[in-house]
């Protein structure tokens, strides 16, 4: 992201001004709306001196004026939009490091580690978790590290399928470079655009596939890391079976144990036939029914999403008065329509019906989804809290776990002091055991106190999770905001796992304080063991 102070992507993607206009036309009848907030301008943004000043041989690529160091302090959550609106950049790094390569990387280490500084790596600035922000307990001065010099797609072995990627590559860029040998890693999350293959792989990112190859992880064959210990490269290995997977501790890491260079992922053929169907369940119940019998067939549609009533008209694909199934099947090699045949079946069986050669709902929702990010901003702009949580659990508790959520999230947006507030939900992964949960809250935001009021429904809903065990995130991972629930609900053995690997990659504390760990500084000097 990086370059807006204020917004999703490009100014040239955002909505036109009669498409927000529609929008909040389409809100109003149902939700006190107010005048639009105006963005900020960097000449309103205060910050505090940079603290370090680049020197030697780094300073062609370090930065410490106003612009970088504002458009590299928040990510996308709400709490980071509704900060940019009140002109609060406080927590702005000091400098900003963009290196040209993984040499780059190592010298910002060292350098950082030489001035007592912490590093912090950004890919496309779109965690949702506040992972790109740096620690309010930490009194160290705080180095952005930018990716986005570090990429390209730089080697592809057409025999084995994989490409080796550099880790600042974002989505289009490395579809680009696949697209003329006829391959593809077809790893679209919502965020795609502006997201990065480091990125990706710190944070156990998910893209679209509803079944089957999911997570960035599935895509992995080896990794590459710079830590403050030396290099961590593992070998190309389509599987392992020497004891635990070292990619395994890198994979989901939130640049808290080292910072990835590269990567050879697995890519496949681009898909040459495709099918699609939306499914409609008056009974939201047999909508899930439906969707666990997807999951469980072994057919592993591409796409597989439940939305509830709710989303379904909020995102144009639906009336309102029924659950939706969106179903795709795509193949590089055979034609889906007998797989898309039986998932109808499996719909059907449980009540569906289908709109067929009607694409618009399906349309309709593809084309939310992907500018659902700037409708955002016009809603945030006006005065509204929208905020996703997500988790993921097993069938048998999913019925139990979905009422538990919404009724959570309606009681805590009542108790905030708002009302008229909806809650609504979605099946974004379905797997044989179960599924991820995905619920969207939209209420008019407490004026004066936007950040505490999500933070009280976030608290309200990790309560519920952690009352049935169901992890603090399927996939926007855990970063600042969901490390004290992890902490307090995760397994202790496996933080002190996480605690062991970093006292061993990253002994001084320098790489992000406080992402998946509590941020507790390790005293003066390196333990004589590690050397
Ligand atoms: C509108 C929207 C939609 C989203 N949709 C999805 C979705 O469908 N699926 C999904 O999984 N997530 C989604 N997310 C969350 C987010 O996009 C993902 O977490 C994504 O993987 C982050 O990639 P990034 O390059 O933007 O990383 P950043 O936001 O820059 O960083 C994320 C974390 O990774 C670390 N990091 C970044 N690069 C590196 C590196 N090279 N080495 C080590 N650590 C690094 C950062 O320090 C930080 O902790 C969405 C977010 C938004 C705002």
């Amino acid at each position: 992201m990086g370059a807006r102070l204020f917004g999703w992507g490009t100014e040239s993607g955002a909505l036109t001004a009669a498409e927000a206009n529609a929008l909040l036309d389409r809100v109003r009848p149902w939700l006190a709306i107010t005048a639009p907030v105006e963005e900020p301008t960097l000449g309103e943004i205060e910050l505090a001196p940079p603290r370090l000043a680049a020197a030697g041989a780094l300073t062609p690529w370090m930065r410490s004026d106003p612009l970088a160091r504002a458009t590299h302090t928040y990510g996308q959550a709400y709490r980071d939009l509704v900060r940019r609106l009140e002109r609060h950049f406080a927590p702005a790094p000091d400098l900003v490091a963009r290196p040209p390569d993984e040499g780059g990387i190592v010298a910002t280490l060292e350098w950082a580690d030489a001035h007592d500084a912490v590093v912090i790596a950004f890919g496309g600035g779109t965690s949702v978790v506040g992972g790109i922000e740096a620690p309010c307990d930490d009194p160290r001065p705080v180095i952005s590290l930018d990716l986005e010099a570090v990429s390209g797609v730089v080697e592809v072995d057409t025999l084995s399928l994989a490409a080796r990627c550099r880790a600042g590559t974002r989505g289009p860029d490395l579809e680009a470079a696949l697209a003329p040998r006829g391959l593809t890693l077809r790893h679209f999350p919502q965020s795609f655009e502006f997201s990065t293959v480091g990125g990706w792989l710190a944070t156990h990112a998910a893209g679209h596939y509803a079944t089957g190859p999911t997570r960035i992880d599935d895509a992995v064959e080896s990794l590459r890391a710079v830590t403050p210990r030396g290099i961590l490269e593992t070998g190309r290995h389509p599987s392992w079976g020497a004891g635990p997977d070292p990619r395994a501790w890198l994979l989901g890491s939130e640049g808290a144990l080292g910072i990835f260079s590269e990567a050879w992922l697995r890519v496949v053929a681009r898909p040459t036939f495709h099918a699609r169907v939306v499914a409609r369940f008056p009974d939201v119940g047999a909508g899930v029914a439906a969707a666990r019998d997807v999951a469980q067939s072994g057919l592993r549609p591409a796409n597989a999403r439940l939305l509830d009533p709710l989303e379904a008209v909020v995102s144009g694909a639906g009336d309102g008065g029924s659950a939706l199934l969106l179903l795709g099947c795509e193949s590089a090699d055979h034609p889906v329509d007998g797989e898309m045949a039986r998932l109808r079946e499996l719909a059907a069986d449980h009540g569906a019906s289908f709109d067929d050669g009607d694409r618009r709902p399906d349309a309709r929702w593809r084309d939310a989804f992907v500018r659902a990010p700037y409708a955002r901003d016009v809603l945030v702009r006006a005065g509204l809290l929208v905020e996703t949580f997500e988790t993921v659990t097993t069938w048998d508790q999913l019925n139990a776990l979905r009422h538990a959520a919404i009724g959570t999230a309606e009681d805590a947006v009542a108790a905030s002091g708002s009302s008229g507030g909806r809650v609504s939900w979605r099946l974004t992964h379905l797997y044989p055991d179960g599924a991820a949960l995905y619920v969207t809250v939209l209420a008019p935001a407490r004026p004066h106190d936007r950040v505490g009021q999500v933070d009280e429904v976030r608290t309200a809903l990790l309560t519920t999770l952690a009352a049935v065990g169901a992890p603090v995130t399927h996939h926007h991972a855990v970063g600042r905001v969901h490390q004290p629930a992890l902490a307090a609900s995760g397994p202790a053995l496996a933080t002190a796992l996480l605690a062991g690997a970093k006292s061993v990659l990253d002994p001084r504390g320098l790489l992000s304080p406080g992402v998946l760990l509590a941020s507790s500084r390790p005293g003066p000097g390196r333990p004589d063991d590690l050397g």
